[in-house]
């Protein structure tokens, strides 16, 4: 078995690799990288993957950079090339539902692209010719995430998460993604990650831990909090793992 884990940005993937490779929880990547143990890397179209043996389990860890479209790279190479079974993803997102506060953990259980847009024709926001305006992420994997939250005690939500090619900081924008697709959290990766998956019927998880309410204060927040709920989501996702080994590997 072989399990992708990716990131959008280098502090969302070093909490994972410092667990796997035993180096102190909050080390760096250069750090990491210097005293590599287990960890192979590899280079593939200017992003590096981390192959670990993890209890037995072969994983490839790997940060995409931000957006849309290194996110489908990265997915399409964890899958392709690596051939993966299952991809989870870790990381940060706004929030845009009143009761999801700073360090919350949501996982999606659908997602949308909130910036896809050819209403001019007449057709619904999110959608385009032969794609969906929704796609669900794996039932299998949520069902898995909510045994570790009950396991660990940890409070899991879960959510419509809106993904586009901007940081939302306004409250207009966010109302209005939140109306138009009911949805409950924003980023900037995950949809992108779940069309991918979708297209070549990989299972995927996609786990956020809110940095920001995506409002006036986003930017600041996000800052502040980046390194923390990095670090949550990370933990949880490392839990993640070890049950789909207990359990399937
Ligand atoms: N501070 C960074 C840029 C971060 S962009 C820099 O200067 O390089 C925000 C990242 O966090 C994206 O990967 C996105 O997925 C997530 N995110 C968190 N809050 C968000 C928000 N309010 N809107 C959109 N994406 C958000």
């Amino acid at each position: 078995m072989k399990i992708g884990i990716m990131g959008a940005m280098i502090e969302e993937i070093e909490p994972i690799l410092s667990n796997l490779d035993n180096h102190p929880p909050f080390s760096s990547l250069d750090y990491i990288l210097q005293n590599l143990n287990q960890l192979r890397v590899h280079n593939i179209a200017n992003n590096r993957y981390f192959e670990a043996k993890y209890k037995g389990c072969d994983l490839v860890v790997a940060y995409s950079k931000i957006g849309k479209v290194y996110a489908s790279l990265t997915a399409s190479v964890l899958i392709q090339h690596f051939n993966i079974d299952y991809l989870l993803f870790s990381g940060v997102a706004g929030a845009l539902r009143e009761d999801l506060k700073i360090g919350d953990l949501i996982c999606a259980t659908k997602l949308c692209q909130h910036d896809l847009d050819i209403t001019a024709f007449g057709h619904p926001y999110g959608y385009v010719p032969e794609g969906k305006i929704f796609i669900e992420a794996s039932k299998e994997l949520i069902l898995t995430a909510k045994e570790v939250a009950k396991e660990k005690k940890v409070e899991l939500k879960e959510g419509i998460i809106a993904t586009g090619d901007q940081f939302i900081a306004d409250p207009k924008r966010k109302e209005w993604i939140r109306k138009t697709f009911n949805a409950d959290a924003i980023e900037m990766e995950g949809a992108a990650v779940a069309v991918v998956c979708d297209a070549f019927d990989i299972p995927f998880f996609i786990l956020r831990s809110i940095s920001d309410s995506a409002n006036d204060e986003a930017a600041f927040d996000f800052d502040e909090f980046l390194k923390h709920s990095s670090q949550r989501s990370a933990k949880f996702i490392i839990s993640m793992v070890d049950k789909i080994i207990d359990e399937r590997g």
